[in-house]
């Protein structure tokens, strides 16, 4: 039994009324009709006329997928027993279910008609926005869920139109030309209003048609029609057609609204099962009128869902009816309809995330996860965001103390995050679900560099490569970009202009360059070196104290952390895993820490030709992996003294090292207000943003209906 079915009737029922006038469908499979927005005022008039045969024929059994918002679950379950009370013959089972994956399983048909109405006081971009996360998921369960070989979709929620396209979009695997939105009532509101005009049935009205957009923008066109063999423009004059029965048309929906103060609801159903039923059963060659998937007919921009003429075939086939020449009124409606649509259709193609925290320095896509992304703060925190979910992030960890100027994603590992903040520290995060709860606040690695990290970049599969903002002799402006070519190659551009690409094996090793004056190796597997040089910057006469005590202590600290992290720098040491094992009871990690004393180098006045302490430069220069094939780095080099280190774990410092970098004090990116990522017209998922100055205020959300 399909899952969630209430109720499954089989066998023929015994009716009262004549036999013949309803069939039971008897032998007939069922078709699955997904209804979305079941239990309100558009959805209890569709659903009875669904199940009484009139959408599909009298002989069409049906099983009703029903849709709707948890807390509107019992109203709907009033109406599934309303419905059971029918004791409609062809309706062979209802399903009921909050879950868009469920209600859609199967589906032949669907009527998307839920969409979020405009509560008070609420933004129309809050408003654009909620529609297309609905239709966006709904798109995509459509995808997942429904027969693509038979899908007939109806978007009736408005804006129904864009709608139409975010749900489309959603759903790659389905023809786009499956999808549709409804015009029909806007169609019907005119052949009502020309029947009552000019005084005929409206069966005799021929080639009538609504172009573009379900809103007041919309262009009912008579210049086609014919009533009774004759031209409708012969029968009505201009004037009429202009001043009342066009701008009638485009603002039915808001009179029904004044009058009755709701929307309208029996003929927008009634619109609806005319359009599924022509879209079945065709129009024998009347035109009527559908918004569907445009290829640029006619001049509307392509991938629009466009309302046009067409003609359904009796196999259900429609096409829009071709070579009409439209006059110069014609046109400039048409095109009015279309650039509104454009602005809708424009605006999908933007998300906005308002994470409501502090400014944003940095985003990354997860390379894993098409929906998955992260975002760097200005108050410390990370926050990972599915764009599937626009209202929050869904996993939130206060990385660094201060800003957290950059992130990046693990190249192999999908959930790993490294992390570059002001307090001048990398880390690197696990987001996996399992893992945050845990460790949440926790990283796997710290490592503490000379200065606020700028950038982190993603690395080879064992390597991270960072900038901080302290000058580096071979960069003379401010990296922005980090790419790993290869594990030896790092390609980074600064704003000055500069590619560099700097080969890593080829790098200075700063633990090489340790002064052996003091040095120590604690039980904590921390180091500790004194520099034994003296001030170097003679010419400046305000010493500051670090310069009258230009020591440089470095300790490299190896905290113990689990074997297993999910990223770990020490695969790749080139050793056997016993060893391996035993080194990482020792040296399992690697910190970083450098006194206060390299604040001279912090200060901002740091330049490359300015060289306060050569330990901290020369770190400096091996840890960015800024070292060009053409550098001087080696003549530059102080000898080297440190064996000692380089013995005890060569390739784990130089990885870790290499995280380290220098680049010039940088003005940091400028702020943004909120995450905005622009999408291709072609890309999916397809959402929206508020971008009310391109939208016309006439458009159909505007209590149109
Ligand atoms: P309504 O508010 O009475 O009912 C909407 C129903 O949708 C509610 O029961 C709500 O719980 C449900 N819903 C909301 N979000 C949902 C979701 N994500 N999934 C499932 N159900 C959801 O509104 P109505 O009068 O029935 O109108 C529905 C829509 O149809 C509105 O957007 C309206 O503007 C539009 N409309 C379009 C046309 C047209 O010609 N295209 C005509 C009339 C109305």
């Amino acid at each position: 039994m399909f899952k969630g079915l209430t109720k499954v009737m089989n066998g023929a029922r015994h009716y009262s009324t004549g036999s013949g006038f309803f069939a039971t469908g008897q032998g007939k499979k069922p078709v699955r009709v997904a209804v979305t927005g079941a239990s309100g005022q558009i959805g209890y008039q569709l659903l009875f006329r669904i199940a009484s045969g009139d959408m599909l024929g009298k002989d069409q059994p049906i099983i009703l997928q029903c849709l709707e918002l948890p807390q509107a679950m019992n109203s709907l379950k009033g109406v599934a027993m309303e419905l059971d009370d029918c004791a409609f013959p062809l309706l062979k089972g209802i399903v009921q279910s909050d879950n868009p994956n469920e209600a859609f399983a199967g589906a032949d048909y669907a009527l998307l008609v839920g969409a979020r109405p405009r509560s008070k006081g609420m933004e129309r971009g809050d408003l654009l926005k909620a529609n297309a996360e609905i239709f966006s998921v709904q798109g995509k369960a459509l995808n997942d869920n429904a027969n693509a070989d038979t899908l007939r979709v109806l978007v009736v929620g408005n804006p129904a139109n864009t709608n139409a396209l975010i749900a489309a979009r959603n759903a790659p695997k389905i023809d786009p030309k499956r999808f549709s939105a409804m015009t029909r009532l806007d169609h019907n509101r005119g052949l009502a209003q020309l029947s009552s005009k000019v005084g005929c049935a409206v069966t005799e009205i021929d080639k009538f048609c609504i172009w573009g957009n379900h809103s007041a923008t919309q262009y009912p066109d008579i210049n086609f029609g014919s009533i009774k063999g004759k031209k409708i423009t012969d029968l009505v004059d201009a004037a009429w057609t202009k001043d009342t029965f066009i701008p009638c048309v485009q603002q039915r929906g808001a009179a029904i609204i004044a009058a009755r103060g709701l929307s309208s609801a029996a003929s927008a159903a009634s619109a609806a099962i005319d359009h599924m039923r022509d879209w079945t059963y065709g129009t024998n060659g009347e035109w009527t009128s559908m918004a569907i998937y445009s290829e640029g007919e006619y001049g509307a921009d392509k991938g629009l869902y466009f309302s046009y003429p067409v003609i359904v075939s009796p196999s259900g086939k429609y096409e829009i009816v071709k070579d009409l020449k439209l006059n110069e009124f014609s046109k400039e409606r048409f095109e009015k309809t279309n650039k509104e649509l454009c602005e809708e259709h424009a605006n999908p193609s933007k998300i906005i995330f308002s994470p409501k925290s502090e400014s944003i320095r940095d985003v990354q896509f997860n390379p894993f996860q098409p929906y998955q992304f992260a975002s760097a703060f200005d108050n410390g925190t990370v926050q990972i965001w599915d764009t599937r979910k626009q209202t929050s992030a869904v996993e939130k960890i206060t990385a660094h103390q201060g800003l957290v100027l950059s992130l990046d994603w693990h190249p192999e590992e999908k959930s790993v995050i490294a992390t570059g903040g002001r307090d001048r520290a990398i880390r690197i995060w696990d987001f996996t679900p399992s893992q945050v709860g845990g460790v949440m606040g926790k990283a796997l690695h710290n490592l503490s560099t000379i200065s606020s990290v700028y950038k982190v970049g993603r690395g080879h599969k064992w390597q991270l490569a960072s900038y901080s903002s302290i000058v580096d002799f071979q960069t003379i402006d401010v990296p922005t970009g980090l790419l790993w070519r290869n594990p030896n190659t790092l390609v980074s551009c600064s704003k000055d202009g500069y590619l560099l690409i700097n080969s890593i094996n080829d790098a200075c090793k700063p633990y090489q360059h340790i002064r052996t004056t003091g040095i120590s190796w604690n039980v904590n597997n921390d180091i500790a070196s004194i520099n034994d040089k003296i001030n170097r910057n003679q010419n400046n006469e305000s010493t500051s104290l670090s310069n009258q005590f230009p020591s440089f202590f470095a300790s490299f600290n190896v905290p113990a952390i689990p074997i297993q992290a999910p990223i770990s720098y020490f695969k790749n040491l080139g050793i056997d895993e016993q060893q391996q094992e035993k080194k990482l009871k020792r040296t399992s990690s690697a910190h970083l820490h450098i006194d206060d004393n390299s604040a001279v180098n912090n200060n901002g006045n740091s330049k490359a030709n300015n060289r306060v302490n050569d330990n901290i430069e020369d770190m400096s220069s091996s840890s960015s992996g800024n070292v060009t094939k053409n550098n001087d780095m080696a003549a530059k080099e102080p000898p080297s003294t440190s064996v000692y280190m380089e013995s005890k774990n060569d390739q784990l410092l130089s990885n870790l090292l290499s995280a380290e970098a220098v680049t010039p004090l940088a003005p940091l990116p400028s702020r943004a207000p909120s995450i905005e990522i622009e999408k291709s017209k072609s890309s999916s998922p397809i959402l929206y943003n508020d971008n009310s100055n391109n939208i016309n205020n006439s458009s159909s959300i505007d209590d149109q209906d």
